[in-house]
C-alpha cells in the first residue's frame, strides 16, 4: 500500500503531516506523492478539492481519507487527535467505500477552421458560469428540450456532494450524497415582464445533459471547484453527470444528515 499525504499551508496542518509521516514509517507503510493507492488530506473539504484536482488522471486508482484540522467537514471523518485511529483504520479492509461523481463540463469552442473543438473538464463540488461586469444571455436546453432564456449574473451546476456548498448559498437544496442527480442554481436571474426564467434550482437525473449557449460567453469566468478561468471563444457547455468518480473509505455510513444538522443548525 503507497499513501500520499495532501496538505493545506496551515502550519497546524504540517504538524499533522509531520506526525503521520512518523507514524506511517514506525508502520512500514510507504509513502508516495506520485502514485499512492490512498491519500490522506489533512486540511479542510476545500484541501479535498485541491487534492482530487491534483490526482484528477488516476482518480480511478485512488481512495481518499480526510483528517480535518478544523471542525469535521463534508468529505473529513477524522480529527488530528485520531492519528493513530488513522493509521490502524489505513491498514484494515476498506469495503466501507463511498463514490461520490464528478461533474462532466465539455466546453466546445469554434475553432480557427469552423469544426468544433471540445475540452472535457471535471468538478467535484460545482461548476459556475459567472458574468461579473454584464448581463450575462444563456439559452438553456435539456437533452432536447429549449427550456429557458436566461438572463442574470450566471448558474452553478452542483454534484449531490457539493450541495453543501456554494449551491446551499444559492438557494439550492441538498441533495444526499448517493442520489445520482445535480442540481442547476440561478445566480441573480432577472425576471420581470419581459424575462422570465423558472427562478427555482433544478434537480436533473444523471443520463440528462444541460447545454448552456450563448452568441457572447467573451466576459465570463468559468469556476470548477477553487479553480477559475476566462474563455474567449466558447459557444456552447455540456454539463451532466460523469461516470468518473471520487473515492472515500468512510469511517461510517450515515453521517450526512449530523454534518448538515451541526454544521447548518
Ligand atoms: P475554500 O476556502 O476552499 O472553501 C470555502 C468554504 O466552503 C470552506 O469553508 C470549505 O470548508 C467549504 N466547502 C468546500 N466544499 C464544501 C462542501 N462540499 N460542502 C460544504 N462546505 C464546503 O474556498 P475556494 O477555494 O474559494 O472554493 C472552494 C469552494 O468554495 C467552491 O467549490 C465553492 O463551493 C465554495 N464557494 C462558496 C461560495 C459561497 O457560498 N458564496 C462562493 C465561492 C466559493 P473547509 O473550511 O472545510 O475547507
Amino acid at each position: 500500500m503507497r499513501v500520499a499525504i495532501y496538505t493545506n499551508e496551515r502550519e497546524v496542518s504540517w504538524q499533522v503531516k509531520q506526525q503521520l509521516i512518523e507514524k506511517l514509517v514506525e508502520q512500514g507503510i510507504e509513502i508516495d506523492d506520485h502514485c499512492p493507492d490512498i491519500v490522506l488530506t489533512v486540511g479542510g473539504d476545500g484541501t479535498v478539492l485541491h487534492a482530487v484536482h491534483h490526482y484528477i488522471n488516476q482518480i480511478e486508482d485512488i481512495k481518499f481519507i480526510g483528517i480535518h484540522t478544523g471542525h469535521l467537514g463534508y468529505y473529513t471523518d477524522w480529527l488530528p487527535s485520531e492519528l493513530d485511529e488513522v493509521v490502524d483504520f489505513l491498514q484494515q479492509d476498506h469495503r466501507n467505500v463511498c463514490q461520490y461523481p464528478l461533474l462532466s463540463i465539455v466546453l466546445c469552442e469554434c475553432g480557427s477552421t469552423s469544426y468544433e473543438v471540445c475540452h472535457q473538464l471535471y468538478a467535484f463540488n460545482e461548476m459556475t458560469l459567472l458574468n461579473a461586469y454584464r448581463t450575462q444571455h444563456l439559452n438553456v436546453t435539456i437533452d432536447d428540450l429549449f427550456f429557458e432564456s436566461f438572463r442574470g449574473t450566471g448558474v452553478c451546476l452542483s454534484t449531490p456532494t457539493g450541495s453543501t456548498a456554494y449551491n446551499k448559498s444559492l438557494g439550492g437544496a441538498l441533495i444526499y450524497p448517493t442520489l445520482r442527480a445535480f442540481q442547476m442554481t440561478e445566480i441573480a436571474s432577472i425576471n420581470n415582464n419581459v424575462f422570465r426564467t423558472i427562478g427555482s434550482p433544478l434537480i436533473i437525473p444523471e443520463e440528462q445533459t444541460v447545454t448552456l449557449q450563448s452568441e457572447n460567453f467573451k466576459d465570463v469566468t468559468i469556476t470548477r471547484d477553487h479553480l477559475y478561468e476566462s474563455y474567449q471563444n466558447i459557444q456552447k457547455i455540456r454539463v451532466s453527470l460523469s461516470n468518473r468518480s471520487v473515492t472515500f473509505i468512510k469511517r461510517r455510513e450515515g453521517l450526512f444528515w449530523n454534518r448538515v444538522k451541526q454544521h447548518f443548525l
